[in-house]
This record gives C-alpha cells, structure tokens and sequence, in this order.
C-alpha cells in the first residue's frame, strides 16, 4: 500500500486568499475529505451518488479509454474542486460547458467550472480519459495487476485512481453502472448484475450495474479470459462466479471453495441478517498477488488463496464483509477493525458450525500462542495506525475482542448486536465508538472499559480479562508445562491463510 501525507488544509487556505473578493463567496474544496490515515484520500466540497463508466480496453496494450459521468451535488459554494485520478484526462464538462483542469500532487484532479458551483447545486461531470494504468504508479506503488490476458484493480485502501475519476473514500458511497467493451472472446467482469452483453466488430461490451451504495475501493474491473458460471441461492439471489482460464493446478481448489458462495451467504444470512445486494459471486483471476478483496458483490481471490487446497474460509471472510465493510464502511480508515475484526470472526463461527474448533478454542488459541511480550500486543486494533492497518493483530485481536464481548453479555445479546448492527447502518458509515455505543444500549451493559482493554491498549490483556478461562487456556495446550505449545484447532491455517497475505 502507498501512502498520501498532503496536507489538505495548508494547500485550501493558501488558494483561498487569491480568490478575487467579488468571489469570496466560492472557495475550492479540499483536496482531502480529512481521513487521519490518509490526509488526501477523497475531496471536500461534493458528493458523488453515481458512476457511469463508459470504457475501452485493449489486453494487448494495457490502453484504457473512455467517458465517466459522475452526478453529484455541492456541499459549499465551490470556484474548484479535486477529483481523484491518475491516467491522462483529455477533456472535462461540468454541466455540459469545458471546465479548465489540472494535475496537482500524486494524484489530484483539479477541475475549475466555468461558472461557480452554489451549495446544493447538482453537477453533471463528465471526464474524457485514455491511459495504460500498469504505467501509473504512487512512490512505486501499483494497484492494477496485469495479466497474461488482461488486467486487475482489486486494492486496499484505494485502487480506483488507476481506472476511473472519483471521490475516492468510502464515506462518499454511490451506485454504479460500468460498460466496458473488449476484444470477443476476452470478458469484462465488474460488479453488481450484468445488464446486457453485446457483440459488434469484433468488440463485445459487458455492462454491469450496481444499485446500491458502492465505496470507491470495493468497485472492481477485470479483463481477461475467463469461464463463468450462474446460478441462485436457495433465497434467490443471482450468483455470477468468474475463473481465468488459466489457473494452472488452483483451478479445481479455486472452484471448489468459490462454488460454494451460495451455501456461504445463506449460511451469514442466518448470522447477520438479509444479504444487502442484489447480486452475489466471486472471481479468481490469474494473477501474482496472494491476497483477497471484499469487492461489493463480486469479491476478488488470488489463486494463490488456493494453492494448498480449497479454502471455504477465506469465502466466509470476504462475503462476511458485504455486511461488515461494504453495506456498513467505515467513517475513517482507523476504524478498520469494523471490517476486519467481524469479517474473522466469522471464520471462527464458520469453524466452530463445521466441527473444526469452537470459536472459544479458537480465542484461546489465539491468547496463549502470542507471550505477552509478542508485538502482537503494541497494535491496537481500534486504531492501529496506518502503518499497521491490516497487520495480522487487527484480524486476531480484532476477533479475540469479539469473543470478550460475547463472554461478558452472553450469546443472546450477542448475536442480537451482530445481526442488528447491520441493520441499524445499512448503506452507511460507522466508527469504532459507534459500535460501542450501540452494544452498550443492546445490552445494557456499561462496557467501555472491555472495548478499552481489548481494542485500545498496547499490551496483552491480564488473563484475567481474557476470553478464555484458565482451565480452556491450559486444555488447548499440549502439556501443563511452562513452555507449552498451544495446539492450533483444525480450522487455523485456512483461517490464517486468509490475512496473511491481505493486502499489498
Ligand atoms: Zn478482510
């Protein structure tokens, strides 16, 4: 992952003060929306409530090109305001009139409107781009993986800069239509449910729909070759699941974990509440990397998460995130653990239903496998920072304070908060505190000093805070000897396989 430390501020007040006083009505929007992790992630001033991509993509060259039209509204009275982009922009209209424009920083977009924009008003921007965006990179970083076929943007926290212009946060959330024509015989896979597919001249365009709000991160793109399978939940929710057609030796492990995507979400459904989309699935594409995403709807695998053999568990995480992620996204990225946390919790529940170790075994697996002078204990998963967002401490840890949380008010409540919290903030954003302060009022218990000690405290928790017994602590261990070595439950690898290799 890269990181962005502009800061915001500094850039909009110094461009504030050259504004004419017969403008001083209209300021630029900042070209941050103010993430303590990343200061210039996402814009000031606007919201974005859709997307309508209109690409072209050739595999053989990496070259991208086409039109985005963003429909948004004014937040402030605004002379200029950022998109967030990397390729080449040719042209930019704002409510059908050119709009001057300029680069500014790694990625910043600054669009001037002819005429300024009051607050409330809505704006059609419309953005005419072309470029190859394996040539696009951040401090050396990239977030589109190319592939003997075609190419990938699947990436955490951003990766959106590499194929299309946005307010690249997930507090600014929007439905999506994407239209991509390729090559025949090459496939374009993206989220949502695929409206129609066309052939003409030797191009056919894919043209998928997301009808719910979608963060900027969880939309994704991938061209190659690939074989697709369909079918429905026994709910009836259509499933699309994509497989490059070149996975080697992963391919039947590939197929074999990601096929079982329906029995998955019904499964959650039963935890969490409804499904929140219209569409489910996955796709495995052939790429290098060895991390999942939680792409809304269509979720990204790396056939490297199936190299040992099939992996239900890491399905399990990432379609855990369509409720804890995608339909509730975080406020700021500092509050990761609402994602991560629940979605390896549900690995534990997963394990503890298939007869694979209970999700307690699996806490005091967790507590007695790290000794207290582990670094494991220095990250807080209620705000790690950024540098340790998605360490393997915000996932475990994350998943050990959930099982606290269950000792302390008992399974009813418990599975009521889990089942209720996704309801309560569908479709938006939450924070960590905002959690807390919802399982307060389901349980009636005061419980600010548990989420203190097991999400915000550098060290390890006193055994007598620990979600394991004593007693359950020592039975997971070998022997009763000082220097024991807790045995991991049968469930462990696969679980840890999944956070391993999140991320970039
Ligand atoms: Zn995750």
């Amino acid at each position: 992952m890269h990181r962005r430390l502009i800061v915001p501020g500094v850039l909009a007040a110094s461009l504030l003060l050259a504004v004419p006083a017969s403008a001083a009505d209209f300021a630029p929007g900042a070209p941050g929306i103010g993430d303590a992790y990343y200061p210039a992630s996402g814009n000031g001033g606007y919201d974005v409530s859709h997307y309508d991509l209109r690409l072209t993509y050739q595999p053989a060259t990496d070259l991208l090109q086409g039109t985005a039209t963003l429909l948004t509204t004014a937040t402030q009275n605004l002379s200029r305001f950022n998109l967030d982009f990397g390729l080449s922009v040719d042209e930019v209209l704002v409510n059908g009139k050119k709009a001057a424009f300029a680069k500014s920083g790694s990625q910043e977009l600054e669009i001037t409107p002819a005429t300024p924009l009051k607050q409330g008003q809505s704006a059609t921007v419309v953005v005419r781009y072309a470029g190859k965006p394996s040539s696009f990179s951040v401090d050396g970083y990239t977030a589109w993986q190319r592939t003997p076929d075609g190419g990938v943007a699947a990436q955490e926290p951003d990766s959106a800069a590499w194929w299309f212009p946005s307010n690249d946060h997930p507090l600014d959330k929007a439905t999506f239509d994407v239209s991509v024509s390729v090559p025949d015989g090459t496939q374009a896979i993206s989220n949502g449910v695929l409206q129609s597919q066309t052939s003409k001249l030797g191009w056919t365009r894919y043209s998928w729909r997301s009808n719910k709000p979608q963060a900027t991160y969880l939309t994704t793109l991938a061209v190659g070759r690939f074989d697709i399978t369909t079918d429905t939940t026994a709910n009836g929710l259509p499933i699309v699941n994509a497989y490059s057609k070149d996975l080697g030796d992963n391919a039947g492990a590939a197929r074999a974990s990601v096929e079982r995507t329906g029995e998955v979400v019904d499964w959650l459904s039963g935890v969490f509440g409804p499904y929140p989309f219209n569409a489910v699935g996955g796709y495995v594409p052939n790429v290098p990397s060895g991390f999942a995403l939680e792409t809304q709807t269509r979720v990204f695998y790396s056939p490297r998460q199936f190299a040992r053999g099939s992996n239900v568990s890491v399905v399990v995480h990432e379609l855990a995130h369509q409720w804890y992620g995608d339909s509730v996204s975080v406020k700021g990225w500092k509050d990761i653990w609402l994602n991560e946390g629940f979605a390896s919790y549900s690995q534990w529940l997963w394990s503890e239903k298939e007869g694979e170790g209970t999700a307690q075994e699996l806490a005091d697996y967790v507590y007695a496998v790290h000794p207290a002078d582990d670094p494991f204990w220095t990250v807080k998963p209620g705000d790690p920072g950024p540098e340790n967002q998605f360490a393997g401490a915000v996932y475990d840890r994350g998943a050990l304070a959930l099982q606290a949380l269950r000792n302390r008010i008992g399974d009813e409540d418990f599975f009521a908060i889990l089942k209720g919290w996704p309801a309560e903030r569908a479709y938006g954003n939450a924070s960590v505190a905002d959690f807390v302060a919802y399982a307060e009022r389901v349980s009636g218990e005061r419980l600010g000093p548990l989420f203190d000690t097991w999400l915000f405290q550098p060290s390890k928790p006193a055994a007598g805070s620990a979600p394991a017994s004593a007693a359950s602590a020592s039975a997971s261990a070998r022997d009763a000897g000082a220097a024991a070595v807790p045995v991991p439950p049968k469930s462990w690898k696969r679980i840890a396989a999944t956070h391993s290799v999140h991320g970039g």
